[in-house]
């Protein structure tokens, strides 16, 4: 029986750890994948918002969050699969047989890049579809490319991409870009960079690597191809909760619906990160999240 069960081992997920711990609860982490640090992993551009910390990309933050980690006396089991969870029992069944039983569980599975659906897109990764604009740019310096989505993360890779492409198309589905105004207002005046709103990307072809796109540009015009050597799709995320949905309360999207004490819609069991944010997701609200998820715990169990 341990106090507390986190599932997951990204900043939320360690933050919330780091604090049981320092609030001298048992506490154990489980990771799926083998090593700690989430989406971390992801960022390859300089991390300049998080307070009191500049770092040239995600790793270099998570070797400052590992050193922490290494400190702290929680138990951590990473390339653990978890089978079935019980919220209400707070009980968690994992592939290797073992079964765990706690007071509070904390829900800090993280999300994944949401997925477009168009024949293409699995089979050409690494073979033309870009998996990240800031790590990969200068593998396509000069050629063609095309980017998906009008959000931050789609706008800000066109961007990216723009500096040493020869053109970039964004294509987005909607009338308005979602994007923040300062990365918005960098488009326009960009002379690599066109942009097609109301405008779906409906295929990608190619033999070896990927030589065009099939654009469709309103509902009702026919298709057409666009000669391009890249794609990236950035066209949101979506949350890790397939094992909990049917359990506890979620927005439509199954984002985990949480209160300001990052509790649940079930008692002891909290979710924290961006998991259970999908409004304003950031690292250091993640942090924050986990902070304060782990003082509620430890506030509960004192109150026994
Ligand atoms: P967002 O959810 O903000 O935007 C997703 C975009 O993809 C929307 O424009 C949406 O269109 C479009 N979209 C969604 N589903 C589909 C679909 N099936 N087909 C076509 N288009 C689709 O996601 P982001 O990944 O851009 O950003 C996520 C969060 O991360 C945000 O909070 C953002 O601020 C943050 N972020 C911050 C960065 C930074 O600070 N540098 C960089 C990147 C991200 P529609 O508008 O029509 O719904």
């Amino acid at each position: 029986m341990q106090d507390v069960v986190i599932i997951g081992a990204g900043p939320a997920g360690l933050s919330a750890a780091f604090w049981c711990d320092e609030l001298g609860l048992d506490t154990l982490v489980l990771e799926q994948a083998e090593q700690i640090g989430g989406q971390l992993h992801q960022v390859y551009n300089p991390i300049e918002n998080y307070l009191g910390l500049k770092t040239r990309n995600g790793e270099e933050l998570l070797a400052i969050f590992a050193k922490e980690v290494d400190s702290a006396e929680f138990d951590l089991w990473t390339g653990t699969n978890i089978t079935s969870v019980d919220l209400k029992a707070r009980r968690i069944s994992l592939a290797s047989g073992e079964n765990l039983q706690s007071i509070g569980i904390v829900i800090a599975s993280g999300v994944r890049p949401r997925e477009l659906g168009v024949p293409g897109e699995k089979e050409f990764i690494g073979k033309g579809v870009i998996e990240s604009g800031a790590r990969d740019r200068e593998l396509f310096a000069g050629q063609d490319v095309c980017v998906v989505g009008g959000g931050d993360a789609a706008v800000e890779n066109a961007l990216l991409l723009a500096e040493v492409c020869a053109t970039v198309t964004l294509v987005h589905r909607s009338k308005k870009l979602r994007a923040r105004r300062e990365f918005a207002e960098r488009l326009r005046p960009n002379n690599r960079i066109t942009v097609f709103t109301e405008s779906v990307l409906t295929r990608i072809i190619g033999d070896e690597q990927v030589q065009a796109v099939e654009i469709q540009r309103k509902e009702g015009l026919k298709p057409f191809q666009l000669a391009v050597r890249g794609v990236l799709i950035r066209i949101g995320v979506e949350p890790n909760t397939e094992l909990f949905r049917e359990q506890l309360e979620t927005d439509e999207k199954g984002f985990i619906a949480v209160n300001s004490q990052q509790e649940t819609s079930v008692p002891m069991v909290f979710a924290v990160g961006d998991v259970s944010n999908p409004s304003a997701p950031t690292i250091s609200g993640a942090t924050g999240a986990g902070a304060t998820a782990a003082k509620i715990i430890a506030a509960r169990l004192n109150a026994r």
